[in-house]
């Protein structure tokens, strides 16, 4: 046992000396990113049901590498959170949305994604202050999109912080809802101003077991006057499913991918007539 405890030990410290030898790189790496302006936002158009106008868009992060073009947030967000980065990261995306958002026409709205890791750092409400401030965006504007596992790490806390935000005046939307431990009973305790589906459920709708969840939860967010989304609509036929379901709010590939800031006067122009 002891022999093979040594072979185990020889075998895998080189990997993880690499690990940790490449997880610093990413750091540093990040760090010079937010330093020399690497990262962008791009935008989704988030589109109301009944009308199929756009009414807003989420702000997603991108990483314009300089040697590896762009990144997508799943490829380093994780790190940023592990690191601690992503409390920066954060607060540069929430000034650059509202930013970008105060120029748009109509007040259309900006969802910005809230990282769990934002909530422990005790600088968010700050954070959300100084973002409103400095663009003059409409706080009703701004909808902070948080993640039931920032709600889980201090469900008291966060109630508190969620309720200050309201009384700014800015929206909360639950994100990703029903892919954790996320239950029906969060709906009741906590004041969100809507609730996004995640898109596991939209993607086979047809499926009976996913039905069911975008109908129990469209129903209570109804009946609490809680809007709903439905997130990753691809198809017509989807799309009609979640109308009839009565979700309010749609996003996904059928009405545009992520796009960069330049391109939303045009796609405004060709959707709303704006
Ligand atoms: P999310 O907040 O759930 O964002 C939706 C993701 O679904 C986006 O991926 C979007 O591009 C993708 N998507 C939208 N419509 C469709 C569709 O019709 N089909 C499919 N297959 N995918 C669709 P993206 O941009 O790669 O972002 C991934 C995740 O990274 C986000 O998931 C969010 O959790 C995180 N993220 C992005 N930007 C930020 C940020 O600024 N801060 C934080 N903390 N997290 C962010
Ligand atoms: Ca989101
Ligand atoms: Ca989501
Ligand atoms: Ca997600």
């Amino acid at each position: 046992a002891k022999g093979d405890g040594r072979g185990r030990a020889r075998l895998f410290e080189p990997a993880m000396e690499q690990q940790l030898v490449e997880r610093r790189r990413l750091e540093s790496e990040l760090r010079e990113a937010l330093l020399r302006g690497q990262l962008e936002l791009f935008y989704q158009p988030l589109v109301q049901v009944a009308t199929r106008r756009i009414i807003g868009f989420e702000a997603l992060m991108r990483w314009r590498h300089p040697g590896r073009g762009m990144v997508p947030p799943g490829e380093f967000i994780p790190a940023a959170e592990e690191n601690g980065l992503i409390v920066q990261m954060g607060e540069w995306a929430l000034l650059q949305a509202c930013r970008e958002a105060a120029r748009w026409p109509d007040g259309l709205r900006v969802g910005v994604n809230l990282s769990p890791v934002q909530f422990r750092s005790k600088r968010l409400e700050a954070a959300v202050e100084a973002a409103l401030a400095a663009s003059g965006l409409e706080p009703g504007r701004l909808e902070l999109e948080i993640t039931e596992s920032s709600v889980m790490h201090d469900p008291e806390a966060t109630l508190a912080l969620i309720g200050r935000f309201r009384a700014m005046g800015v929206r909360v939307a639950m994100d990703d809802f029903g892919t954790g431990h996320s239950s029906l009973a969060y709906l009741r305790h906590f004041p969100f101003d809507k609730v996004k589906l995640d898109m596991a459920f939209i993607r086979e709708i047809e499926q009976p077991a996913n039905l069911a969840i975008v109908r129990a939860v469209t129903g209570i967010a109804e009946s609490m006057a809680i809007g709903t989304t439905a997130e990753g609509v691809e198809t017509e036929a989807q799309f009609a499913t979640i109308a009839r379901e009565g979700c309010a709010e749609a996003q996904g590939y059928l009405f545009g991918a992520p796009c960069p800031a330049e391109a939303i006067p045009a796609l405004l122009a060709g959707v709303n007539g704006i």
